[in-house]
């Protein structure tokens, strides 16, 4: 799983929120309720990039919530 590694004002603390991926410029990074709230940040909460401003384009950076969509594909119906 992928965090970021940014730090957040006001606190002195690493980020470690989920990583998301802009499809329209490529940056990697986290969400945010406002603009610069994090030095590692690419997206508002609105799903709008803050690099280039495209709206739509998050997607989830983690390999494990991709791994978990799948075994529920796998195993949401049990052979009886
Ligand atoms: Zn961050
Ligand atoms: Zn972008």
């Amino acid at each position: 799983m992928s965090l970021c590694s940014g730090n957040r004002q006001g606190y002195k603390l690493l980020c470690n929120g989920s990583q998301y991926k802009c499809t329209a410029c490529g940056q990697v990074g986290c969400t945010q309720n406002r603009a610069d709230y994090c030095s590692g940040q690419v997206f508002l909460s609105t799903g709008q990039c803050v690099k280039c401003g495209a709206l739509g384009t998050r997607e989830l950076l983690s390999s494990e919530a991709t791994q978990y969509a799948s075994t529920l594909m796998k195993d949401s119906r049990p052979a009886a």
